[in-house]
């Protein structure tokens, strides 16, 4: 006798670049849901695998489907929202179904058995969260009574009225949060069992949001309503994160961009915060932009979605244009309390002594500001210019011996690394070249410049009678767990008076008493080949800035008004004419009629296709042979879309592996994504043609070129 079988159709974790198709079909003995999580056979291993559509017929005897192994019981369907975002996201993407469906659900999930699982839901609290009783009284006794500016009013009223999608166009300090904030309980409110997903764009964030969100809706909604989810926590608090979230439990989930393949049964909003910033797009495996996703997943299930910035992507600003249409555009130009936005300091590094890394009016000012107690930031734009050792006779350079980069030098633990591929070795006492003992670093990283600037400084004496503090915050200070925590916390407290840092001191975060901030070496960003860099250096000019003169009071009491210092060799650059105004429309026209009149990115649509081989030659022989091939099958969309001759990379050697990338353009999306679809199968062939290629990938939408 041999058991009822129904065939179930199951998705399963297939390698992305496999062209094995990522639904199988198994057996089981009773129907089950679409979106059921399964444990299957695969091979010689047990996967976590998902139903996928409704189950066909009933009862057929299958002898040659494997059977399905546990059904993971406790855990409801995973609803089909979430089952047609990963299934766009995979096809948009060009991946596989299976990598980015399992790969959305968190690690641990992939290895519990049933009976784990089990377990460990029924340690969770309750399903529905049950608001305290007396939750309105606590509110009003812990938290203080903010009323919203004239510009959040009518920001957030619009939200409450339309249905999006929202640009929330704020200058820095005008209280974009704030209006999250009421945006979100607006969202909660209206409906007890909605979900808001409220994403940021780097992992330090999210504490300081957390803990805003925690003190005006803990009192509300309970502490359990609200859930952070990002790759820094550990598998079990990733875990009890998702599970809050896909139960319903959760009806705020805070975090960085993973999370918007989160399960979110009753989603009613998405937040973007800093909606420019290039960390939303993932660079490996399924390189999908979180605030596109953002964008789709919101429409799809008729959510509302805001994106906010002080320096919208120019892809959003452009969706905002009124004649575009596609997004309305929110403006919040004033800072709360009336606060004044820093006034431009350009200096003109021509006429500066020679050498110079700190100009003398730039360390006259800083000395000043220290002097009456307020804080400086001093920010790196570190690309490019951390140190190398040189040797200035033969001219040796601490060059990767596997990459086309140099290692850098480490002084902290006097180490060359290489900050590609990773390896590191003893900084040499000599030139290993010609002996010369005498070899010098070259270019300046953020250790040198701290040392530079104390040494500046060392005279210097505060208003508590205290020798000035310089301190550092950069991803070497930061690498242990809960270090960058405890710079920043001496920051607030007041501990440092020059704080110098990389981007990462320039996000988000709220200083109190900076009044001055100073950008030391920007230029490199000016004349990139990467027609992107302009917009970053600009977004970062204005984010750094807007870290001095935040809290209006503080600075009538000291009666000190916020600058932004820029070294520059090109002050004459038309961005900075723009910075001066604190005019990110006038810059962004300015970007977009060059964008329109080069036909580039909103005005087209671009995919890059990368080859990684053991030579240049190899992987430019791929990318050639690939878009042969796509010329001789005539593949549909191939008449709208660009293909570009292959190039190396920047970075053109990593670890000993040769990379190549041919850019891909068009006017019409559609047109790309039905060439890409088709070229999949070709791109299959072709490599198991060239045996030197290592991989290759699709980057669809890239961030950088
Ligand atoms: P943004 O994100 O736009 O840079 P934030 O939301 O961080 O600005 O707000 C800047 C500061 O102003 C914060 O300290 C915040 O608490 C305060 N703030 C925001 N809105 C108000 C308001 N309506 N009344 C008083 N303070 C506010
Ligand atoms: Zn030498
Ligand atoms: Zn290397």
């Amino acid at each position: 006798m041999s058991t009822p079988t129904v065939p179930l159709h199951i998705v399963v974790p297939t390698p992305a670049h496999s062209s094995a198709a990522p639904i199988l079909s198994y057996a089981h003995d009773v129907p089950l849901p679409a979106g059921t999580l399964v444990r299957v056979p695969l091979g010689a291993r047990e996967v976590l695998g998902i139903t996928w559509d409704e189950p066909q017929g009933t009862g057929s005897e299958l002898p040659q489907l494997r059977r399905v192994g546990a059904v993971l019981e406790g855990l409801a369907p995973l609803p089909a929202p979430w089952r047609r975002l990963v299934a766009f996201a995979a096809r948009y993407y060009q991946r596989s179904l299976g990598e980015v469906a399992l790969s959305a659900l968190p690690p641990s999930l992939r290895e519990l058995t049933a009976d784990q699982l089990t377990r460990r839901l029924r340690r969770m609290p309750p399903g529905t969260p049950a608001p305290d009783a007396g939750a309105a009284t606590v509110q009003t006794e812990t938290s203080k009574i903010v009323v919203l500016s004239t510009d959040q009013q009518s920001a957030a009223a619009e939200i409450d009225a339309h249905p999006g999608p929202f640009l929330l166009f704020g200058s820095t300090g005008s209280g974009k949060t704030e209006v999250y904030l009421h945006a979100v309980q607006a969202a909660l409110t209206r409906d007890p069992g909605a979900q808001a997903l409220v994403l940021v764009p780097e992992i330090n964030l999210t504490p300081q949001l957390e803990a805003r969100f925690r003190e005006r809706f803990d009192a509300l909604w309970g502490a359990s309503a609200i859930v952070s989810l990002h790759s820094a926590m550990t598998p079990a608090q990733r875990l009890k994160s998702w599970l809050a979230a896909h139960t319903g439990q959760a009806r705020i989930v805070l975090g960085t961009r993973m999370a918007i393949l989160a399960s979110l049964p009753r989603l009613a909003l998405i937040v973007v915060d800093e909606e420019h910033d290039a960390s939303y797009k993932q660079q490996e495996g399924a390189r999908y932009s979180a605030r596109d996703l953002a964008v789709w997943r919101a429409r799809d299930v008729g959510a509302k979605v805001i994106l906010g910035s002080a320096t919208p992507s120019l892809e959003s600003w452009h969706a905002s244009d009124p004649a575009v249409g596609r997004y309305q555009r929110l403006h919040m130009p004033a800072r709360i309390g009336a606060g004044e936005l820093p006034r431009l300091r350009l200096i003109d590094m021509s006429q500066q002594p020679r050498k110079a890394v700190f100009a003398p009016p730039l360390i006259a000012a800083i000395t000043e500001r220290v002097q009456r107690g307020e804080q400086c930031l001093v920010l790196l734009n570190r690309r490019g210019f951390a140190p190398v050792l040189h040797c200035g006779a033969c001219g040796w350079k601490s060059d990767c011996p596997h990459c086309s980069a140099t290692q850098v030098f480490h002084k902290s633990d006097r180490t060359l690394r290489c900050h590609h591929c990773g390896c590191a070795s003893p900084v040499p006492r000599a030139c290993p070249d010609c002996g010369n003992p005498d070899i010098l670093t070259i270019g300046r990283g953020t250790e040198q410049l701290e040392e530079q600037l104390a040494q500046l400084l060392r005279n210097v004496i505060t208003r508590e009678r205290r020798a000035a503090r310089v301190a550092r915050i950069d991803a070497d200070t930061t690498r242990a767990r809960g270090a960058l925590k405890a710079q920043l916390a001496q920051m607030h407290a007041g501990d440092v008076d020059v704080l110098v840092g990389t981007q990462m001191v320039a996000k988000g975060h709220d200083f109190r008493r900076v009044t001055l901030v100073a950008a030391v070496q920007p230029d490199g960003a000016l004349f990139s080949s990467d027609f992107r860099a302009p917009e970053r250096l600009f977004a970062l000019l204005m984010q750094a800035g807007g870290r001095a003169g935040r809290d209006a009071r503080y600075m009538q009491a000291q009666q000190s008004a916020p600058e932004l210092w820029v070294q520059t060799w090109h002050p004459e650059h038309p961005l900075f004419a723009a910075l001066r105004g604190h005019d990110y429309p006038a810059f962004a026209t300015r970007q977009l009629a060059e964008r329109e009149a080069a036909g580039m990115p909103p005005f087209s649509h671009q995919a890059l296709l990368r080859a990684d081989a053991r030579t240049q030659e190899a992987a430019q022989d791929f990318l050639r042979a690939a878009s042969e091939a796509a010329r001789t099958a005539q593949l549909p969309g191939m008449d709208q879309v660009f293909l570009y001759p292959p190039v190396p990379l920047a970075v053109q050697r990593v670890a000993n592996v040769e990379r190549a990338q041919m850019l891909l353009e068009s006017p019409h999306r559609g047109a790309l994504q039905h060439l890409l679809a088709a070229w999949q199968p070709l791109l299959h062939a072709e490599r198991t043609r060239h045996r030197a290629v290592v991989r290759w990938l699709i980057d669809v939408d890239p961030q950088a070129i």
